[in-house]
Order: structure tokens, then sequence, then C-alpha cells
């Protein structure tokens, strides 16, 4: 198999355990020279409400939007945003690379064999994005790995979040409308909600609070990267 990033053949070492436990096999779609130029997340003595890495405790963005919004955050994410996080996502986003949704397939498929969610959701591009595109990006992601409900629309924007400054995001008043696909959903499962990067966490904050506001309590929030 090929690296899906830059060509490189991929040797699929199998290890130990899924040779003899008979463990499924996860195909991988990046090579181990692209993998080492990621930077992982998990045990970096992350803020154990969004996952930003060397918080040491509660940081202060999670704070605030605590005493502000009485919002919990539960956060989890895998990469660091880098420079090859920056380059990916410029490949599958903006020059709409829509192969490249696989490229972390072996990383997110592990983290959801860990984690278990009655029900998972994600965020949504607006109608203009997709037919701009062609594709959901996030909807892409993660569409072979989870069981995904569309719960969400997007409103559309007065310019994309990518063009905003930190101010500008913090700021953004909602853009989600729940569908009424949600009011077919248990208040008493949980929820997980799934976007690409997590920035300011104020995207997936407006879709806690959808959810948050129709009586739901057990909210968790992924993204690849952070
Ligand atoms: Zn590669
Ligand atoms: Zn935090």
């Amino acid at each position: 198999m090929k690296c899906l990033n830059c060509g490189n053949q991929i040797t699929n070492n199998l290890k130990i355990k899924e040779i003899f436990l008979f463990k499924e096999i996860i195909p991988d779609y990046i090579c181990n020279l692209c993998r080492s130029q990621l930077a992982p997340l998990s045990g970096r003595n992350n803020c154990p409400r969004c996952f930003k890495a060397n918080a040491n405790g509660i940081c202060s963005d999670c704070r605030m939007w605590e005493e502000k919004y009485q919002v919990i955050n539960c956060h989890q994410a895998l990469f660091e945003y880098n420079q090859f996080i920056h380059s990916y996502f410029k490949l599958y986003k903006r020059y709409g690379d829509v192969l490249m949704a696989k490229l972390f397939f072996q990383d997110i498929k592990s983290w959801s064999q860990r984690n278990h969610f009655d029900v998972v959701t994600y965020i949504p591009a607006s109608k203009s994005h997709l037919q701009a595109r062609g594709f959901d990006p996030v909807y892409e992601l993660y569409a072979d790995i989870f069981d995904l409900k569309q719960l969400l629309t997007k409103v559309d924007a007065d310019k994309p979040q990518a063009q905003k400054n930190r101010l500008e995001r913090l700021s953004t008043p909602q853009t989600f409308c729940a569908l009424p696909e949600l009011n077919q959903i248990q208040k008493n499962q949980s929820i997980l909600i799934l976007d690409d990067i997590y920035t300011t966490g104020r995207t997936l904050m407006h879709a806690h609070d959808i959810f948050f506001r129709a009586n739901f309590k057990k909210i968790y929030t992924f993204s690849l990267s952070r």
C-alpha cells in the first residue's frame, strides 16, 4: 500500500497481538516518514476539558467557557496543529483532495475502539461550502469509522472561519440549527460531536449548546487536530 500523502510504500509490520489474538487489522494509509512529522497530543499534561497540551490543569479558555456559558468542555483530540497538519488540511479542504480523508484512518479507528458513545454526530459543512467543494470534509473524515447521524445544519456565515481572527471567531453567533431527527434521540444517551480542527473551541461550543439546550446530559466532542 502507498502513503496517501507522499506516495511512499507502506510496510505494514503486523504486531504480535494482531497475529496471535486475531485482532482486527486496521489498515494504515500514512507512511512512517509522514507519521514522524505528527505531534500526538495524548499524555502531554493536557487540559482535562479541551485537551490543550502543556496546560497543567484547566486552561484559561475553558475557565472562561465555564464562567460565561456554564458549559463543561469534554474534548479529546489526536494531533497538535502543526505544519504537517496545516499542509494536510490545505490539500484536503482547500484543494479538495477527498482521498486524503483516509490518511488518519488507523489513528481515528483505534481511538473509536477505545471510546464508546451511544450516538455520534458531526459538524456539517454549510450548503454553499458543500456545493463549492463537492464533499463534506468532516463527514468524509469519519464516515467509514462511526455510524454518523446528521443532527445539525450549518447556516451560511458572513465569512469563513479560516479568514477570521481569534477575536472574531470567539464572538461569532450561533451558526447551527437542530434537525428534527434530534428529537428522536433519548436524552440520557451519550452524544459525541466530531469536528476536524479545534482552534478556539467556538464551533464545537455552539454545537454543544444545541444539545445542552435540548437537555442532553452526556455531551462529548472530538477533533483530529487541536
Ligand atoms: Zn508518506
Ligand atoms: Zn482547556
